[in-house]
């Protein structure tokens, strides 16, 4: 029996995906030899919930020095639309909550995306990604490459005075020791300071079927339920709960010390919905692991009926979880096609599939494309209009198996 992370109560189990290798772990041409794949590292990917707390959870976490090191492939500004979406996030902040000459700290900055529209103030980078956070640094940015506790809030707060705003996106939930973060953010905040993260939305995910945003990275699942709860134990407020159509669906959570800040309607308007949906009760989730097991029968026969050949578009994390789950490889795609430097001429973690550049699918353009990226949909089919109206055609699994 496996217990919940954070209130120790006894899990209820979700959904066990199998066997499964570390979701950013490509592989170079010289890692594919028989020898060197015997290393190849694979851990038991399950998800469970709390029947207690609410909070949806991995039952086993990789350890952190293997996802986020100085190989991390991951650089956010690579996507023109997350750019814009953290320019607006950043903005918001600053209209809704800071003060003249604030001081602002973000958890896992990545490349800097949204921190250097507070680059010329009094800013800090958390990045333990030692080539993201040099990146970022390269910007001009502040970063200091250690994990976020509570003894580095103290050390910050000591040398820089408490915080304004401490925001992160897409960071949060990859953190297995969330109560040491949520006491750090307790300690770093001024009075009135806010800590806003926007991280996937348990509620979409269930909604969209959508478990290929399970995968080692993300320990956590929030719901408001559970975040609620969290915050309250370590004498913080939900102020504001947003949906952000982003990633696939995320929810920003504003968090104040308690009574610091009037709580927004927002938060209760989004507890009764989740009440309704029953997002806090075990059954729901049975019911999400019958839709899971569905959507992976619909895509593998999808797959295997595809006329001629297919290749991959986009080689995202979310991919590895779907073709390890699915035992998709090298037979059912020719390679999948990405534009960041670092995954290009690799294979992907467990399949084994060739990641090669975006030019080599324009300059041969193949007649189906299994979209991975479909949390870019809408950016994408504008990006590939010509190709479809040639004929070109996607096939999706997210919010059902379809061509498009
Ligand atoms: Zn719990």
């Amino acid at each position: 029996m496996s217990h919940c992370r954070l209130c120790e109560s006894a899990l209820h189990p979700v959904v066990g995906f199998g066997p499964m290798p570390i979701a950013n772990g490509f592989l170079t041409p010289e890692q594919l030899t028989p020898e060197r794949l015997a290393a190849e590292r694979f851990f038991p990917l399950e998800l469970a919930m709390c029947p207690a707390c609410a909070m949806v959870q991995l039952v086993d976490v990789v350890d952190e020095a293997a996802m986020f090191n100085a190989d991390y492939a991951f650089f956010s500004s690579t996507s023109v639309g997350m750019a814009r979406h953290f320019g607006r996030f950043a903005a918001d902040v600053k209209a809704r909550w800071l003060p003249d000459d604030p001081f602002v700290v973000e958890l896992g900055c990545n490349d800097g995306i949204m921190l250097r529209h507070f680059g010329a103030g009094r800013h800090l980078g958390v990045e333990p990604s030692g080539n993201v956070a040099e990146a970022a640094r390269r910007l001009g940015l502040d970063v200091d490459d250690r994990f976020f506790t509570a003894e580095l809030a103290d050390e910050i707060r000591g040398a820089r005075g408490p915080a304004d705003a401490i925001l992160g996106a897409n960071v949060v939930c990859h953190i297995p020791y969330l109560d040491a973060v949520f006491d750090g953010v307790r300690r770093l905040l001024g009075p009135k300071g806010v800590f806003a993260f926007e991280d996937p939305y348990i509620g979409d995910i269930l909604a969209r079927t959508a478990y290929d945003q399970i995968y080692d990275e993300h320990v956590y699942y929030f719901s408001l339920t559970a975040v609620v709860g969290l915050a309250a134990r370590h004498g913080l407020d939900v102020i504001d709960a947003e949906r952000q159509p982003v990633h696939g669906g995320e929810v920003r959570f504003t968090l104040a010390h308690r009574g610091a800040r009037p709580i927004h309607p927002r938060v209760g308007a989004l507890a009764a919905e989740e009440a309704t949906r029953g997002l806090g009760e075990p059954s729901t989730y049975d019911t999400f692991a019958a839709a899971v097991a569905a959507s992976k029968e619909a895509l593998v026969e999808a797959v295997r009926e595809t006329d001629g050949p297919l290749v991959g578009y986009g080689a995202t994390s979310k991919s590895t979880t779907v073709l390890n789950y699915c035992g998709l490889g090298p037979d059912d795609l020719a390679y999948i096609s990405d534009v960041t430097p670092t995954k290009i001429g690799r294979y992907t973690p467990g399949s084994h599939i060739p990641v090669r550049s975006y030019a080599e699918f324009c300059a041969d353009p193949p007649r189906h494309a299994l979209l991975f990226a479909w949390n870019h949909a809408e950016e994408i089919m504008a990006k590939e209009a010509a190709w479809r109206a040639a004929g070109g055609r996607f096939l999706t699994y997210v919010p059902r198996v379809g061509w498009r």
